[in-house]
């Protein structure tokens, strides 16, 4: 199908794009990457009248290491993150996840603000985020706030992000000590998005027990969630098959699962245990 008419402005720099944005609330919206934007637009799912061209800003994609953190700017690739030699080396689980994403020119395109904005129930990049409890960076004509990704996606499709404001950067604590990170996906076969998708973050002490976990969850729930009980059903243990197995009963936990075509809400929890149980199990095995 053909989008809707619309007006395309290319800003130079953020505050300009935020400035366009605030002139036209109801009818602008921030283009990135476009691979999830402009199918909505050609299903006339959305019909904004000024698409905003966030992606040509250069100095919003970027990876760099500051103090302890990684900052990440918001129209960074899939691409650049699936291919960073910097994450490779201090936080995998980025890298793992990138390269979980559709095919080579959805990652060539798509972005991780995009991805993290758009809040799809399917989408990968909330699982990771959230399981290294990462800080998304908003920019509005208000100034700028600091959200933890796990106050960040509210609903389906929905964040918090307000009314003309924009994700310009997501920062990530630089991973210490003795971790291990991995991302398990059930790609659905048509779409490649995840039916359920397991990004895990394990920090172990000296004597090899598990210190602190983070599980991020996404294709289960309307939104990516912390499985907090998992989590904490891991901490203090010495990540031993009993103590995984107890774990993973709690991975749908306050959740309703969806139910489609494709998988029933109790095979889809049942598929979340299991990947849960395999993420928890690799990232164990590269703990460094
Ligand atoms: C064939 C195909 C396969 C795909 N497979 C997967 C997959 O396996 N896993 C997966 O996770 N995703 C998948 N995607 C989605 C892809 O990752 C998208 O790139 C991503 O979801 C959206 O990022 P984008 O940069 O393209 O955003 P856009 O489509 O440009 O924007 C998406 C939404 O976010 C808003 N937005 C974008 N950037 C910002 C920002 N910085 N601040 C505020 N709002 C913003 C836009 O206004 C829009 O509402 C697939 C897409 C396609 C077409």
């Amino acid at each position: 199908m053909i989008p809707a008419q619309f007006d395309y402005k290319v800003p130079k720099t953020l505050d300009e794009a935020v400035a366009l944005l605030a002139s036209d609330l109801d009818g602008a919206k921030v283009l990135a990457g476009g691979h999830s934007l402009i199918p909505a637009m050609k299903l006339r799912l959305a019909q904004p009248q000024l698409l905003i061209d966030i992606a040509r800003i250069p100095s919003l994609a970027y990876i760099r290491e500051e103090g302890n953190q990684i900052l990440i700017g918001a129209t960074t690739t899939h691409y650049q993150l699936e291919s960073s030699q910097l994450l490779q080396n201090i936080c995998p689980l980025l890298p793992d996840c990138a390269r979980s994403i559709g095919d080579v020119q959805v990652r060539n395109k798509g972005t991780i603000g995009g991805s993290l904005a758009h809040s799809d129930p399917a989408g990968d990049w909330p699982a990771a985020i959230l399981a290294l409890d990462g800080e998304l960076i908003c920019v509005g004509p208000n100034g700028e706030r600091t959200v933890k990704a796990e106050n960040f996606f509210i609903d389906l499709l929905t964040t918090d992000l307000q009314p003309g404001e924009i994700l310009r950067e997501i920062r990530i604590n630089k991973p210490g000590g003795k971790f291990g990170q991995a991302y398990q996906k059930v790609p659905h076969p048509a779409s490649g998005f995840a039916v359920v998708g397991i990004a895990v973050h394990l920090v172990l002490d000296g004597s090899g027990a598990c210190q602190a976990a983070g599980v991020g969850v996404t294709g289960v729930g309307v939104k990516a969630y912390r499985a907090k009980g998992v989590e904490s059903g891991l901490v203090g243990t010495s990540l031993d098959d009993n103590a995984l197995a107890s774990a993973v009963t709690h991975v749908c936990d306050g959740i309703d699962p969806n139910t489609d075509l494709y998988a029933s809400s109790e095979y889809r929890c049942h598929l979340a245990q299991v990947h849960a149980r395999r993420a928890i199990q690799a990232a164990k095995a590269r703990v460094q």
